[in-house]
Formats: structure tokens, sequence, C-alpha cells
């Protein structure tokens, strides 16, 4: 039985809580709210845009970010990247366009094979890590349309699990100081052209959202890309999805562990410039983006 009002439970925390419908609604609500209040993810002047894919993680967080900016009267826009996966982007597109019409949320779309012909969509199906491609064209092109749309904050739909899979991501390839962009608030370093990029999910787990837009009747998309069990993500998802079952608790204790040493992995590597790709003008970590060093390829 629900903690609160008694009625029968949906929903029991890690910590034994049960909560009822109405009560697991406003507690993951609540937990958003405090995420953005504790992190300072939002501020009074932001102008923020909000990456959709159409599925449940991204439009759970635009109905509650939406809720949250209508009070304030904050202006919220939505982005969607068509990567031009067959019979998957352009399917996800139109759950985004449905939502966000139902949410009265303006929605900007741009597709991959506009913004770079179709050599982007070939260099993705011939790469040995179709995902290294797609990601980082990805994270480049809602940089460069987000502060286009003179925006100050991306927010994008990462929850609990996917910070949990980066954090090992990131340790297993020996990618630290890739770390050092985590956390609900992205960006070590500030550059006049990088969007900072904010996680209101961050501390909700994707069981939780699931659940969530289950009980909300949310219509969202559960395509999965043909690229994605090939990635290094899904080997390392399914090896926390395992731990996780046989030892509860393992990826909350993996982002809470991460969280405490953050601001040290930050502090080392603050002291490295955020440079300006000399082929592009874009923010890079090297002289060259690591999309501009994708594409000679
Ligand atoms: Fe792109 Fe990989 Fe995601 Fe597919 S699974 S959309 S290829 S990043
Ligand atoms: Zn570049």
């Amino acid at each position: 039985m629900c903690k609160d009002c008694n009625k029968k439970s949906v929903y029991v925390t890690q910590s034994g809580t049960k909560f009822c419908k109405s009560c697991f609604i406003h507690y993951i609500e609540r937990k958003v709210l405090k995420t953005i209040r504790i992190y300072k993810l939002i501020q009074k002047k932001d102008n923020i845009v909000i990456g959709v894919s159409g599925g449940k993680d991204s439009l759970t967080c635009l109905y509650i970010l939406n809720k949250i900016l209508k009070e304030r009267r904050q202006k919220l826009t939505a982005i969607f990247i068509d990567e031009g996966i067959k019979n998957y982007s352009n399917k996800n597109l139109k759950y985004a366009k449905e939502y966000c019409k139902k949410e009265n949320v303006k929605l900007e779309i741009y597709y991959y094979k506009n913004e770079f012909k179709d050599s982007l969509i070939k260099l993705i199906k011939k790469h040995k890590n179709p995902c290294t491609v797609c990601g980082v064209t990805r994270r480049y092109l809602l940089n460069k349309k987000t502060r286009e749309l003179n925006a100050t904050k991306l927010a994008t739909g990462h929850n609990l699990d996917d910070e949990a899979q980066s954090i090992l991501m990131n340790q297993f390839k020996g990618n630290i100081e890739f770390s050092a962009k985590l956390g609900p608030k992205t960006g070590i370093l500030m550059h006049p052209k990088f969007i900072p990029r904010i996680k209101p999910l961050y501390f909700i787990t994707e069981k939780e959202v699931a659940l969530y837009a289950s009980l909300k009747k949310f219509k969202v998309s559960s395509l999965k890309c043909p690229y994605r069990p090939i990635s290094f993500r899904s080997q390392v998802r399914d090896l926390l999805d395992k731990l996780e079952n046989k030892y509860p608790g393992t990826k909350q204790s993996i982002v809470k562990s991460f969280l405490t040493i953050l601001p040290l992995i930050k502090q080392k590597f603050q002291k490295e410039q955020i440079k300006t790709c000399k082929s592009c003008g874009e923010p890079a970590n090297k002289e060259i983006c690591r999309f501009c060093e994708l594409m000679k390829n």
C-alpha cells in the first residue's frame, strides 16, 4: 500500500518506499524539480531548447519541463534531429511531432541529409562504429542549432541509467577527461559558441521513466535503432542491467560515487583550454573538432 494515501501501490523505491499511481507521478516530478533547484540547471533569464527523439525519455523530460517552465513563464522549444536511418528516424519524428503539437511546444526539425548531404549517412553505414559518427554529429548539430535559436541551455532526456553507462564507458576506454563533461549540467569550460547542457532526469532511473510515461499514457516510440546492438554502449547497458538485477542499487551507487569525485575531475581538466576548430569554427577539444576529424576520413 502507498505510504502516503494507503491506495494500491504501483512502485517500490530502492529503499522500500511504496507509491500509488498519483503519488508516484508526484514523486517523479518533485525529484526533477529538486534536481533543477539543487544543481541550478535553469535560471530565470534562460531560454531553453530540448532535444527530442520521440522516445519515452525525451518526451517525459519535455512534459515535466514544459509544466515547470509554463509556471515560470519561460519559453521552451524542441529540436528533432533526423539521422536519416531507414525505418527509424522518420517514424520517431511522427511521435515527436504529435507530442509537441499536443503539448503546444514549437518543434524545429533538422535533417542530416540537408545539413551534410548523403555523405554522412553513407559514413554511418560503412563505419565500424556507426554510433560514434552518429553521436558526434548529433551533438555537433544540436549545439549549433540550439545556439542559432538563441537558446542559453540545451536540455536532454538522459536518465540515471544513461549516466551510469557513460561513466563506465569512459572508465573502460580510459577516457576520464570525457567524464569531466558529465553530471547534471554539462560543460566544464566556457566557450562563446558552446551551449551548456542540462539533464533534468539525471536522478530518475530508466524503469521509473518507463512507468511514468506509461501511467501518463504518453504515445512514445519504442523503436530501436538497427545499429544499437553493435554499439559499445549496448554492451555496457547489458552488463549494468545484469549487475542491477543481481545487486539492486548498482547504477545509483555508480552515479552517486561519481558525483563525489566529479569536482576533482573537473578541477583537473579545467586547466585545459577549450579551443575553436580551425576547420569549422565550432568549439573543440583539439585544433580540429571531432566532427571535422570524422568527416575527413
Ligand atoms: Fe545513432 Fe547509434 Fe543512436 Fe542509432 S543507436 S541513433 S546509430 S547513436
Ligand atoms: Zn570542426
